[in-house]
């Protein structure tokens, strides 16, 4: 059974939509019109006669003119990923990166505030926001969010805050209703990146977030075939967020859009597979002798097990691990690997590892990594859709070199 949760406003259940595609497919194409989303590969449409051109450019009737501005396999793919989050309306990106921009420029717009967000957020936006800190002086305020008075403090006089729960690799929580509530009390918008947790695992929207970011290009698309990402928002956006995302420029073709829908079909027997599978690799290395320490949480010993219980419903695909053999045993485990790929990214149908104090924490020292809790033993691993059997057979070996 499919455990997406029947979406308040429509009876259906979250596999049943992703199945035909959206809640509303059924629309003005009629009879003989394909079911499958098109995909309008075009730079330009039609602006017809010059008073319908006039009614397009007025927002007086709803058309398209140029691709950045508008396409309708992109706005397809809007309005299923605003859906399946149980949000209002969705923008998207040409990448994940692109969308965390966006909302991090229309959380800010009219704010004077800083933009409060925790140490351990993906390094890619880390980056992002030493940019948007460096040259374009955008107050940035970075929190151990480990301390939850610092960080609470930090949320309540914020400008806007960005937050991912659980965090990469070492699947930290963040009470997203707390932090909602505190933010709010300032005027505060709160953007949660939702890429690890998937809206299968977990709403932010119900506890309060007003943005929800994702890079597509994980379990959405979930084939590894494409770059993107998209930010939904809980109310309707407003003219000024739809200028923001489109002269920013981060815009999607209609073919990776595309893609994305396809893959979305399948969302919910993926993010089934991937679910489980995360949570039998994770129980397996917890009873290994060769494991020090599973960062995982969906099991009972993960230091957050109350706020898991609340705020998600499974623990997802993505966990980290630590070896009692150190550095040496870590890097023996990787290259023993037959199966599991050693690749970045997540949200495949192949299982992925990586060693985080090689890839991506390598920028660090290892003492700074080591406060940062990223060990040099440190293993993070994408489960799959694969056969378990296949899978802990290959960790089996590759714990035994
Ligand atoms: C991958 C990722 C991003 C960035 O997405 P891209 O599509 O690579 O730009 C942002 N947040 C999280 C949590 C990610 O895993």
């Amino acid at each position: 059974m499919f455990e997406g949760a029947a979406m308040s406003g429509g009876p259906r259940h979250l596999a049943t939509r992703c199945a035909h595609g959206g809640a509303s497919r059924r629309g003005p194409g009629g009879a003989n019109a394909p079911f499958q989303q098109p995909i309008a590969q075009s730079t330009i449409f039609d602006l017809g006669t010059s008073a319908e051109a006039e009614a397009i450019f007025s927002g007086a009737r709803k058309g398209y003119a140029y691709s950045r501005f508008g396409n309708p396999t992109v706005e397809g793919l809007g309005e299923m990923v605003a859906d399946l989050e149980g949000g209002a309306e969705a923008l998207i990106t040409s990448s994940g990166c692109a969308a965390v921009l966006c909302a991090v420029t229309a959380g800010l717009e009219g704010r004077d505030g800083p933009l409060v967000t925790h140490q351990d957020i993906y390094g890619g936006s880390f980056e992002l926001l030493e940019i948007l800190r460096g040259i374009y002086r955008v107050p940035v305020e970075v929190v151990d969010a480990t301390n939850a008075d610092a960080w609470l403090a930090a949320v309540s006089r914020a400008g806007a805050v960005l937050l991912e729960t659980p965090s990469n690799p070492l699947m930290r929580l963040i009470d997203i209703q707390e932090t909602a509530a505190r933010a709010h009390r300032a005027g505060a918008p709160v953007i949660v990146d939702n890429t690890v947790a998937t809206p299968f695992n977990q709403r932010p929207f119900d506890f309060g977030a007003d943005w929800i970011v994702h890079s597509a290009s994980k379990y959405l698309n979930g084939h590894s075939d494409m770059i993107g990402g998209c930010l939904v928002r809980r109310e309707r956006l407003s003219a000024a967020q739809r200028r923001i995302h489109k002269n920013l420029g981060g815009t999607v073709n209609a073919l990776d859009a595309w893609l994305v829908l396809r893959g979305m079909r399948t969302f919910a027997l993926r993010m089934e597979a991937h679910n489980r599978n995360g949570q039998a690799v994770a129980e397996w290395l917890a009873r290994r002798p060769e494991v020090a320490r599973v960062h995982y949480p969906g099991i009972a010993s993960h230091p957050q097990a109350g706020l898991f219980r609340r705020q998600m419903k499974h623990g997802g695909a993505l966990l980290s691990f630590e070896l009692t053999g150190g550095e040496a045993a870590a890097r023996r485990f990787l290259d023993r690997l037959g199966l599991i790929l050693h690749a970045v990214s997540l949200g495949g149908m192949e299982s992925l590892a990586t060693r985080p104090a090689m890839s991506s924490h390598r920028g660090m020292t290892p003492d700074a990594r080591q406060r940062a809790g990223v060990s040099e033993s440190l293993i993070r691993l994408s489960a799959g859709v694969e056969a378990i059997e296949d899978l802990l057979a290959d960790l089996e070996q590759a714990l035994a070199g």
